[in-house]
């Protein structure tokens, strides 16, 4: 199926039921008005001689907007290129010229991201780019205003395969800068209906999105899960707002709440967390770095969300590879990424040899299936580097497999510590440093020490009113629980962790930043 096509069957069948929700501005579509407004879009786009295989930019927070345009520019086979809210006008030139961007479809301003002055700024600088739309504005409103009077069969006879490409996505940029992975109908719709299946969802399930519709985490697990199920998807504030989720989720019956663990900490955390009503949720996911055991059982127990998944992928496999399931027992559902998803293949290798390791054994996991991306824009050398001959892509993470299929990720080959010649994976620490009744989150890097090669540190955030920890505290916490070379010798109490727009802990910036601590 192309995208279009399958959205187009959902607004045959649920054409009546809620599509789209957005709780800022308390607009909501149905799916017959969401199709009339994309498929305006895209033949306002048309008229403007923008096709197939033309790159078409989307600078914006979460909108319905964002999503309008997913789907308009789905239907024409025109690329989609997510641009990170977050972005100042250097990486945005970049992007825009790295991608070919002909036309891009921007928020004005949010915040301190005034993206109409940063692109008309670059704008001389970027050759290929012919038109900047701002939402809500002149051209935008002439956009769907052509859009609607124009002849719809030209939406019929574009021609359009499942293996186009037909988006661009960013990856995070945790570990350096984002690479752009280029994903088509198939990639990404395929990956979308399966976690949607997994969770359960019909036209019923009403799904909270506060997660970025720019990264794969929201406009896949999101909204095409949502659409190609018929399920409505809800918008509670542009960007992550604790108190606009929890709020989204009582005002509108959501059955299902996405984020990444850090999001659901926060939310956990607020301090009048207990005055909302969430008895409608069911389920959700978590995703996107490792989710912390601990974390997960307050999930479930009192957010309610009894089927919540873990989901583990990343934006070049579309994203999801391995999903628990509803009916896996509550130990792994809490404790795995769970087992490899419907139609895709998994294996765990050293990274040395690249042979495949006994279960049990730690190795670099790797991909293969639907979901693997056609590679990075422009980018052939990279491309390469990631996906072998055999077309399996090489995630750098590092992973176990047991003996029934269900996965632990035990953190990035980038993040393992060596330490005077042990492995180390900090996730093992944060882990147990959760139950320390005092610590919010903890984070636990590498920095280079002599005697050792690297020592550990630990970054902690403490519990509102808690005093703040030392080093002495720490390892006196942790003897007797962690082996000794696995103790924190640093530790350094901070409010934020420095993290991506997609909520995830940038432990590169950590790692520079210790550097100087400890000068
Ligand atoms: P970049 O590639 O730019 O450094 P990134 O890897 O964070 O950034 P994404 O594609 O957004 O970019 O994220 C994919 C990564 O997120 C995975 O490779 C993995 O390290 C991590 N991840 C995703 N889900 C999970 C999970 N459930 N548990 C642990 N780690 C996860
Ligand atoms: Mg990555």
């Amino acid at each position: 199926d192309t995208i279009g096509d399958n959205f187009d069957r959902t607004v045959q069948s649920f054409g009546e039921r809620d599509a789209l929700v957005d709780r800022r501005s308390g607009r909501r579509w149905t799916y017959r008005e969401l199709a009339a407004d994309v498929d305006a879009l895209a033949l306002g786009l048309l008229g403007l001689g923008i096709g197939k295989g033309d790159r078409v930019g989307i600078w914006a927070p979460n909108c319905p907007e964002w999503t309008i345009t997913q789907y308009a520019t789905a239907k024409i086979g025109a690329i989609l290129v997510n641009i990170n809210p977050a972005y100042r006008s250097h990486e945005l030139e970049y992007v825009l010229n790295q991608a070919g961007v002909r036309l891009v479809i921007a928020a004005e301003k949010f915040k301190t991201s005034d993206y109409a002055g940063m692109l008309a700024e670059v704008r001389p600088r970027c050759e290929r780019l012919e038109h900047v739309v701002l939402i809500g504005g002149e051209a935008w409103d002439s956009l769907l205003d052509n859009g609607r009077r124009a002849d719809a069969a030209a939406l019929a006879g574009i021609g359009l395969s499942a293996d186009d490409p037909i988006n661009i996505q960013y990856t995070s940029g945790t570990t350096g800068f984002p690479k752009g992975a280029t994903l088509s109908h198939h990639n990404i719709l395929n990956n979308g209906f399966f976690v949607g299946e997994l969770c359960g969802y019909t036209e019923a399930d009403r799904i909270c999105l506060p997660v970025p519709f720019y990264h794969c985490f929201g406009m896949v697990m999101g909204n095409l899960a949502a659409t190609s199920h018929g399920a409505c998807m809800v918008i509670p504030a542009p960007s992550f707002e604790p108190k606009a989720t929890l709020a989204a989720v009582e005002a509108e019956r959501c059955t299902s709440l996405y984020g990444v663990p850090t999001m659901f900490i926060a939310e956990l955390a607020e301090r009048d967390f207990d005055s909302y009503d969430l008895s409608s949720l069911r389920t959700g996911i978590m995703a996107g770095s490792p989710c912390p055991v601990e974390v997960m059982k307050q999930v479930i127990e009192r957010m309610g969300m009894a089927e919540v998944s873990i989901c583990y992928g990343m934006t070049e496999t579309s994203p999801v590879s391995t999903q628990t399931r509803a009916d896996d027992s509550i130990e792994r559902r809490v404790s795995t990424v769970g087992r490899v998803g419907p139609h895709l293949e998994v294996k765990i290798v050293d990274p040395e040899t690249g042979l495949t390791v006994p279960r049990g054994t730690a190795g670099e996991l790797c991909t293969r299936g639907y979901s693997v991306m056609l590679g990075y824009w422009e980018e052939p050398d990279k491309t390469a580097q990631a996906i072998d001959a055999a077309r399996w892509m090489h995630t750098g993470d590092l992973a176990v497999m047991d003996d029934e299929g269900y996965v632990n990720i035990t953190g990035r080959i980038k993040d393992m510590v060596i330490r005077g010649g042990e492995n180390i994976y900090p996730r093992e620490i944060e882990e147990f440093l959760y139950s320390h009744p005092d610590i919010l989150d903890a984070q636990v890097i590498g920095v280079p020490d002599e005697r050792y090669g690297e020592e550990l540190m630990v970054w902690v955030r403490m519990r509102e009113g808690a005093a703040p920890l030392t080093a002495e505290a720490v390892r006196e916490f942790c003897t007797g629980k962690l082996a000794h070379y696995k103790i924190p010798r640093y530790v350094h109490v901070v409010d934020e962790f420095p993290m991506t727009v997609t909520g995830k802990i940038r432990k590169v910036e950590m790692r520079r930043q210790a550097i100087d601590l400890l000068d």
